[in-house]
């Protein structure tokens, strides 16, 4: 048991990303601090961004640009990324031993593709700091008395501090920690939240062949979103198939045109394998294959052109007999298979929920947060930071950035007041 009564300059209530920064920060300006954290361990969710190997922030110095990524409301961050901006997040993670290195699409990763080193730099920033970190401390209350926070209430005893600083996430990915908890505190004190909705999530599909596919990376493809023959939405780049649909970078990213349409009818997904090449230059790329293949069964003439999972349902779709001769594929048998090849088509049944929804949409309302210090409007002694907020951009290092960012500045907000 804790001591009941214990009191600091600073709580921070989570240990996430937003919130090992916040506190990090805070200490580093010479304030108690307190970090409190339900989980046996920090970062749970940190360990397993992109894939386990952390897309931390993305290469774009340029604050105006990343904030654009959240759309209209990224202006929000404008202050927060002149605080600590990109520049400052690789420079805070070199300076702790971690190399960065720039993949496709300006993503930074640890150059060890660890996003452990991620987390063990923040743990380290937090000693050197001198934080004191509360773990298996489980936070169920946040007590107020007019317009000043007075206490936390724990599974461990009561904490109380100068100031208070919330980080403690969306409700995506629950088993990792962030199970929405913030959000009602937060409305049981009169702040009001923006609906609360999955976003960057997997997407469902009617086709059950997606099974026999499950697991295949799709690299260099082009996902077109229809409704009614109309192209609403379309994107470049890394596709997963899984044994419920579709996921993977731009699915993600194409998630929310196909949420906001789902509603006013079907919506179809029109997958290009071949996007650099032409009709007529994949034609030619057949019909080189099937020149080389003339002997075999059509079956076993698509082994050069598509990888090994794909060639049984794309042979299915075709309609053409798997085990004719290649060299009695027909014209307009081939024209099929090219069409194919150039959209594959899926109808999409839904979107998954919050337990593989990258982020949360929706959030605390950012008009009654300061920009300027990550302080509520309602209570002075309230800084809130990371993915609580009413904020959320694309994949590709945004949302990290969004944490590191807000993170600092609510900790060097909390620590000068
Ligand atoms: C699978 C996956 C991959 C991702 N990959 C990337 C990526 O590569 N790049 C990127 O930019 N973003 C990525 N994201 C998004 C990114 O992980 C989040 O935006 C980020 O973790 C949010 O940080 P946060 O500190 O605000 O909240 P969280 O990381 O959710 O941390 C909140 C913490 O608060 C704790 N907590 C909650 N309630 C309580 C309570 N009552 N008492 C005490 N503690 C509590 C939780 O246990 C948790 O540790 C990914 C997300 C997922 C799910």
């Amino acid at each position: 048991m804790q001591d009941e009564h214990a009191v600091y300059d600073i709580a921070v209530i989570g240990g996430g990303p937003a919130g090992m920064m916040a506190a990090g920060r805070a200490a580093e300006l010479g304030r108690s601090v307190v970090l409190l954290e339900k989980n046996r361990q920090l970062g749970v969710k940190l360990l397993i961004t992109g894939k386990g190997r952390c897309n931390l922030t993305r290469a774009e110095p340029d604050h105006q640009q990343l904030a654009e990524g959240f759309g209209k409301k990224g202006r929000f961050l404008l202050p927060a990324l002149r605080a600590f901006g990109v520049q400052e997040v690789l420079e805070f993670f070199a300076a702790r031993g971690v190399k960065t290195k720039v993949e496709r699409g300006k993503r930074v990763f640890p150059a060890s593709d660890k996003a452990r080193e991620v987390r063990e730099a923040l743990a380290a920033y937090l000693r050197q700091a001198g934080v004191e970190v509360r773990l298996n401390t489980r936070v169920t209350r946040l007590l107020a008395d007019g317009q000043l926070i007075t206490g936390i209430d724990t599974n461990r005893g009561r904490v109380v501090a100068g100031c208070y600083i919330l980080c403690s996430g969306g409700c995506s990915y629950p088993g990792t920690g962030s199970t929405g908890e913030g959000f009602s505190w937060l409305r049981d004190l009169g702040h009001n939240v923006k609906p609360l909705q999955p976003a960057l999530v997997p997407v469902k599909v009617e086709e059950e062949w997606v099974k026999e596919a499950q697991g295949l990376n799709l690299k260099n493809v082009r996902i077109s979103v229809y409704q009614q023959g109309q192209r609403k939405d379309q994107r470049f780049g890394e596709a997963l198939i899984t044994h419920f649909g579709l996921s993977g970078p731009i699915v993600l990213d194409l998630s929310k045109k196909i949420g906001e349409l789902l509603p006013q009818g079907e919506v179809k997904l029109h997958v290009d394998v071949k996007p650099s090449l032409s009709f007529d230059r994949l034609d030619e790329r057949v019909q080189r294959d099937f020149g080389k293949y003339r002997n075999k069964a059509f079956k076993n003439s698509l082994t050069d052109l598509l990888p090994r999972t794909l060639i049984a349902p794309v042979i299915r779709l075709t309609g053409i007999d798997p085990d004719k001769q290649v060299n009695s594929v027909t014209r307009e048998e081939r024209y099929r298979l090219v069409s194919l090849l150039k959209g594959l088509e899926f109808t999409v049944s839904g979107l998954m929920g919050f337990e593989q929804a990258i982020i949360t949409r929706g959030g605390v309302d950012l008009k009654e947060i300061d920009p300027r210090t990550m302080r509520s409007r309602l209570f002075p002694n309230l800084f809130l930071a990371g993915e609580i907020l009413d904020l959320d951009g694309p994949t590709g290092g945004y949302n990290l950035q969004l944490c590191w960012s807000t993170g600092y500045l609510a900790g060097q907000s909390a620590g000068e007041h």
